[in-house]
């Protein structure tokens, strides 16, 4: 190999880095915490050997689990000169081999690829004579799909959800009645689903000699990014894959396992070098990622994590606490406006949630705002059945002869959703009729709202708020802020974060209750966390609507953490800051003579809430103060460079000339 090759390939990295790029062929381990540049090291390895000739590019297969991560890998493959070198995730490259092979496995052509689950669920659901509605049916879908992933076959089901702690929302027999009804429909209908699809690759390898020859002489070195969340399935896919080699590079971070509820486990990952005693095993500290201020964060929420950052120092993280949703996400608004005005773009940008349903309330916010934003590994709100559906019915509801006089709005809108399902409690356990009840909650959280502004607003106004809110929403993004959950964010990076909604039952969420489920909850904020490279906020609201009890608490995991409660959430009143604060005192002095030269009342120039606000946030640019509550574009037109100019300390300046 030229020097200039391994020169360049070799740089930039650190020391264990490059200890785990020129690890000797065979198998190696790479244990590494958020940020410390596993990515880096796995295409930076797979570079170093193809260019340095130990191997073919046709012969390595770099396999990870999204279609984004795998299309991150062979754009870094390609930036370092490893062309030809085949990076996909399991599904595509199972999807490839069976596709090839097929005709060797059967005589005729390849079954269907079902895109979901669904109509066969339903069709198995029918067969066994049980009633499900639309959220049940996903349920349905979702636990045949653990059960699938985890190489559980309909007769052993029972026995073996039970032992895994399953708790689907139904008997666990009726789950193994659909799931076998679900493979018999399947058979018939000559169509597969993604687990069969990985399922029969394995199998063609395992027994078909010709075909396992084929396959081993095609791929000799393997790579598996984010390696903790590998499921038994995929797994068995991996080992077909291997045969009897050993040249299989895994990397991975315990600490972010975040798959566990579907079938994932990072045994593999922890055990790998028991299974191959021979292993090269590299562990990674230095984060490249985050600030001093995150990484701190980071390692006091998991304390099995060490990392040390790299990235010097940032602003701390913030902490704070709203009383209803919607006023944390307008907050969210605003200063992801101001961070814009310091010149942080908006695609680096992203606002993280637990649960899709929180969404809603940022998909609102930012809409208002006029902030873009794209919403990732979601539905966005309008756009979900169960929303479309309500939609649809409160709008038939809303004729004006059927509007009940005397009945507050958001039990009118209550009533609606009933006829759905709708009931006050959650239902238990997690999936998609939690989801669903998550969002038909969310649409009375916004009458509630309604009705808080405008208490004489009834369903007529509320369908036509409801319409203009899908609307503004529903304007394509060019570039935007990301919207995500946790688990969508895994493995992606931005300048500022905002994890919001961060409340006990929320997160950690409700249906999590063995240690194990708690634990599980806990590194979903630390991926949070480690998310960040500078900016990280932290926020929660006590109530979910204006004027509701403001009955949450902060999240348990932010304890420890946070600043203490007694300062973090008294409500900071006008009065408590009013006195003898000297930045508000030449506020009002500023206020005072601008309102006299412009012949108006004091209040017209900007109320006292608004004058505090500016007091306690001391904007130091537009932006930010055009991200102070209050302040609109008209009255930054017109006071902004007076306001600035009192806050840098410049003499009150008159208004006139
Ligand atoms: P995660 O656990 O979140 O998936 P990761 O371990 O895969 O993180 P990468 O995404 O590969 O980490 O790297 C994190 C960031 O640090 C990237 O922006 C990467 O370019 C940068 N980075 C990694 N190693 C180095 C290095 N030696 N020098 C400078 N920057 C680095
Ligand atoms: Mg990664």
């Amino acid at each position: 190999m030229s020097g200039d090759v391994v020169d360049r390939v070799l740089a930039d990295l650190d020391d264990e880095q490059r200890e785990a790029v020129i690890a000797p062929r065979g198998p190696v381990c790479i244990l590494a915490g958020a940020g410390t540049g596993k990515t880096r090291a796995v295409t930076h390895r797979i570079a170093y050997q193809v260019l340095g000739g130990q191997v073919a590019p046709t012969h390595v297969l770099a396999v990870t689990f999204t279609t984004r991560a795998a299309g991150e890998l062979r754009s870094r493959l390609r930036a370092l000169g490893a062309d030809g070198v085949q990076a996909r995730t399991f599904h595509s490259a199972a999807l490839r081999q069976l596709t090839y092979f097929w005709p060797r496995i059967s005589g005729g052509a390849r079954p269907t690829l079902l895109d979901s689950k669904l109509p066969a669920i339903r069709a198995a659901a029918a067969s066994c004579r049980l009633a499900v509605a639309g959220a049940a049916q996903r349920d349905l879908a979702s636990e045949v799909e653990w059960a699938k992933a985890a190489l559980v076959e309909p007769d052993d089901y029972v026995a073996r959800a039970r032992a895994a702690g399953r708790e689907p929302p139904f008997p666990l027999e009726d789950v193994q009645r659909v799931f076998a009804a679900y493979e018999r429909v399947n058979a018939e209908r000559e169509q597969i689903d993604f687990e069969d699809l990985l399922l029969l690759t394995a199998a063609a390898i395992e027994n078909q000699r010709t075909i396992a020859d084929e396959v081993h002489e095609r791929y000799r070195h393997f790579t598996v990014d984010e390696y903790q969340d590998v499921n038994p399935l995929q797994q068995r896919l991996l080992d077909a894959w291997l045969g009897d080699r050993d040249d299989l590079c895994v990397v991975g971070d315990p600490n972010q396992t975040i798959y566990s509820f579907t079938g994932a486990s990072p045994d593999y990952l922890r055990g790998f070098a028991r299974r191959f005693p021979g292993a090269s095993v590299v562990r990674l500290v230095r984060d490249y990622r985050s600030t001093n201020q995150v990484v701190a964060l980071a390692n006091r929420i998991e304390p099995e994590s060490r990392l040390r950052a790299q990235a010097g120092d940032g602003p701390e993280p913030t902490y704070a606490s709203y009383d209803d949703e919607p006023a944390e996400a307008a907050a969210v608004a605003r200063r992801i406006a101001a961070l814009r005005g310091e010149g942080v773009a908006l695609r680096e940008q992203a606002v993280l949630f637990r649960v899709n349903a929180q969404s809603e309330a940022y998909e609102a916010a930012l809409a208002d705002a006029g902030i873009p934003y794209l919403l990732r590994g979601g539905e966005r709100f309008f756009d979900r059945r169960e929303v479309r559906e309500a939609v649809t019915r409160l709008r038939g509801a809303a004729r004006p002869e059927s509007e009940t006089v005397g009945e507050s709005l958001p039990s009118i809108v209550a009533d609606v959703l009933t006829a759905m399902g709708y009931g006050d409690t959650p239902p238990s356990g997690a999936g998609a009729a939690r989801d669903a009840w998550e969002s038909l909650r969310a649409i009375i959280g916004l009458a509630e709202e309604l009705a808080a502004v405008n208490p004489a607003a009834n369903l007529t106004d509320f369908v036509a708020e409801l319409a203009a809110r899908a609307d503004a929403q529903h304007a394509p993004p060019v570039e935007g802020v990301t919207l995500a959950s946790l688990h969508a964010a895994k493995g992606l990076e931005w300048d500022a974060v905002f994890l919001v909604g961060l409340v006990d039952g929320t997160l950690p969420i409700t249906h999590a209750s063995t240690p194990e489920q708690v634990e599980e909850e806990r590194r979903l904020l630390y991926v949070g966390i480690t998310r960040a490279r500078r900016h990280l906020s932290l926020s929660w609201a006590l109530a979910r609507a204006p004027g509701g009890r403001r009955s949450r608490k902060p999240s348990r995991f932010l304890d420890a953490v946070r600043p203490a409660p007694a300062v973090a959430e008294r409500p900071k009143s006008v009065k408590a800051t009013l006195p003898d604060d000297p930045t508000f005192a030449r506020l009002r002095e500023w206020r005072l003579r601008r309102a006299q030269d412009d012949g108006v009342a004091a209040f017209i120039v900007f109320d006292n809430k608004t004058l505090v606000a500016i007091a306690e946030r001391a904007p130091a640019s537009h932006a930010e103060l055009a991200g102070v509550p209050g302040v609109g574009p008209k009255k930054l037109e017109m006071y902004a460079d007076e306001v600035l100019a009192v806050l840098r300390g410049a003499d009150v300046p008159s208004a006139l000339p």
